[in-house]
């Protein structure tokens, strides 16, 4: 929580701002006072969520909103699955609020630090080719718009807002309630294992199509990849839950610990990070486990990174990261970070980095310490070959002209923001660059 007066900062230290006056509205109406406000006084207003995107999305120069104190179930109804919850409710506190109606998130990412409102409203996403981004699970939602009304979007009710308002860049208004369709609690039987990277690739697909949730990391200089391999099955089977100790050994100790010690000797000594990769691949050995889904897909992130994540179509996978390894080896360079690849679902909001097809995400990432821009602008340069999309929340260089060319609603979506913030409330730097200013429409 950040008071008036003092530093905001997000979670990755890429993004800092000081905002005139910092705001915590516990209402629906106070949300609406507070836009009010800031409109007579000619200040633009932004909700933050808990600051984990990596770009400036979340930057409140003039009124920060902390929406801490709008969490909590509103609605419940265990038999259609469908909840409603305050916007500012962290993921994290899904699991016990959700759990005297038996009901879980569809689908989730790698982390649960998350808000409601600022998972969605970015395009948070996990991995899974029959399930879609969280943003796909809104079926209605009660924002404050920039002109300090309060509406409702919903199947019934200003339906044709609803592609553009389940995934708003907090650019279309105050999400206060949003109600999601979820599914009874469900188990995950989770498979990890190290397989080489070269026959992963050649499977991509048909393991992707194969399992509920498939995805794969790999360190840049070795030949494995560390896969996942998740598989539903029904909340009351056998669970198998990784013990603590393991728990500690695996996640803590190794993907934390250990790979926080390789980061800071590798900013120093670049020459040591192959060396240090292949250890850790050698320690991370496979496991087996099941337990609760949020459980399985959460983990627990110690280590300070910058990210870069790109939407590309689902089958050039293999090719665009055989691509980005011929890069790190010309280039020479020395990567500690391994490289995320996952997919996704064709949904149908219409700044979704997977709108209309089957998407592979690759994600690059740089301990926070060392200079990411060479090695990300040209990954970005390859994505953007193959009509690659960037994570709404993490770094990229895109600007309003170049996301047209690869949105076919972008100026649908424009057309919704004119309606909803025609005075550019919640306007900052990086919506600027994304959606264009005032005169974005030309
Ligand atoms: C360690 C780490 C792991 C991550 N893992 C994943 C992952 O697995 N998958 C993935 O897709 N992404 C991942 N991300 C990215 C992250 O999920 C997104 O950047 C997300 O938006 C962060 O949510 P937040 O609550 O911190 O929102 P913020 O970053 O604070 O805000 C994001 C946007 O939401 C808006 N917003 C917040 N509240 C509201 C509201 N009430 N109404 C309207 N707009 C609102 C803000 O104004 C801003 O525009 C990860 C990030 C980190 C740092």
């Amino acid at each position: 929580m950040t008071a008036t007066g003092a530093t905001w900062r997000n979670w990755s230290r890429t993004e800092q701002v000081r905002p005139l006056r910092v705001e915590r509205p516990d209402s629906a109406e106070a949300v609406q006072r507070a836009v009010q406000a800031a409109a007579a006084s000619g200040l633009r207003v932004k909700p933050v969520g808990s600051g984990h995107s990596f770009t400036g999305i979340a930057l409140a120069p003039d009124v920060q909103l902390d929406l801490a104190d709008l969490s909590g179930v509103v609605d419940a109804d265990a038999a259609t699955g469908r909840v409603t919850l305050r916007a500012g409710t962290a993921l994290h506190g899904l699991p016990a609020l959700l759990a005297p109606y038996g009901l879980a998130l569809a689908n989730m990412g790698d982390i649960d630090r998350q808000t409601l409102a600022g998972a969605t409203s970015t395009g948070t996403h996990g991995t899974g080719f029959g399930f879609g981004g969280l943003a796909t699970q809104i079926v209605a939602a009660k924002l404050v718009t920039g002109t300090g009304e309060i509406i409702t979007v919903s199947e019934t009710e200003r339906s044709e807002l609803l592609p553009a308002v389940r995934l708003g860049l907090g650019a279309l208004g105050v999400l206060v309630e949003v109600t999601l369709q979820l599914v009874p609690r469900y188990v995950l039987d989770a498979v990890e294992r190290p397989e080489p990277l070269a026959e992963v690739l050649d499977g991509w697909e048909e393991r992707v199509r194969g399992a509920d949730h498939f995805e794969f990391y790999w360190h840049p200089h070795t030949e494995l990849a560390m896969t996942k391999t998740n598989t539903r099955l029904p909340g009351d089977a056998e669970r198998r839950p990784l013990g603590r100790f393991s728990r500690w050994l695996d996640d803590e100790l190794v993907a934390n610990g250990l790979f926080r010690a390789a980061c800071a000797v590798g900013t120093a000594a670049p020459a040591v990070i192959p060396a240090f990769a292949r250890l850790v691949d050698k320690l991370q050995s496979g496991r087996e486990f099941s337990d609760f889904s949020p459980s399985v897909f959460v983990t627990n992130r110690t280590v300070r990174f910058r990210e870069m994540e790109y939407a590309i179509p689902l089958a050039e996978v293999p090719e665009a990261l055989r691509e980005v390894r011929a890069l790190i080896e010309r280039k020479g360079w020395r990567i500690s970070f391994p490289i995320e690849v996952r997919a996704a679902a064709a949904d149908d909001n219409w700044l979704s980095t997977a709108y209309g097809r089957e998407s592979g995400y690759i994600a690059v990432h740089r301990y926070f310490r060392e200079d990411q821009r060479e090695y990300f602008a040209a990954v970005e340069d390859l994505m953007r070959a193959r009509g690659g999309r960037p994570h709404w929340g993490k770094m990229h260089t895109q600007t309003a002209e170049t996301l047209r060319e690869v949105y076919p609603r972008f100026d649908d979506f424009l057309a919704v923001r004119d309606e909803l913030d025609p005075e550019r409330r919640f306007q900052n730097p990086y919506l600027d660059r994304v959606l264009g200013g005032v005169h974005a429409r030309v």
